[in-house]
């Protein structure tokens, strides 16, 4: 019985531990919205998934990872690819993570909030967007994807064999 319970407690804590939110490793969030001829795409990506670590970079070659990163990421038409049709021009790409000014946040756990945004002449014709991300980076498994636009909200998961999101 007290075996029980210690488990019971042990399998709580690490239930609480895991549990802050959007910070799965292996498991970025996607949100889409979709404002006329305007596209925001917000993404949140455990670093794990895409360095293999969460903290400040310790020697040149965690540093050039960082920078290796951080070059992919701002790489807008290869991480996300909108309907071809749309005609959508990449107007921004923005990074915010304390690893890109070589620091961690207290914790353990950090990731990298990428917000990119388009404008698309034929926006009637933007139905879906690809994420190109799965090649790049093999420790990322799913995105999971908020979508809010004229056709209303809509949910989904991707990965690498179903990397389309579409509305
Ligand atoms: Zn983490």
């Amino acid at each position: 019985m007290k075996d029980f319970i210690f488990s019971l407690f042990f399998g709580l804590t690490v239930a609480i531990a895991h549990a802050a939110p959007g910070h799965v490793h292996g498991e970025a969030r996607m949100e889409i919205s979709v404002d006329r001829e305007q596209l925001v795409v917000a993404l949140e990506i455990p670093l794990d998934s895409l360095l293999g670590f969460e903290r400040a970079p310790r020697n040149a070659s965690e540093r050039e990872a960082v920078q290796g990163m951080a070059t992919k990421l701002k790489d807008a038409g290869k991480v996300l690819m909108p309907s071809a049709a749309a005609l959508c021009t990449s107007t921004g790409v923005a990074l915010d993570s304390p690893v890109l000014g070589g620091k961690s946040e207290p914790g353990g756990h950090n990731d990298i909030d990428a917000r990119y945004t388009w404008r698309c002449a034929k926006s009637e014709a933007l139905r879906e967007i690809a994420a190109g991300l799965f090649a790049d980076f093999p420790r990322l498994q799913r995105i999971t994807v908020e979508f809010a636009g004229p056709q209303g909200q809509r949910a989904g998961r991707l990965d690498a064999r179903n990397p389309r999101f579409s509305w």
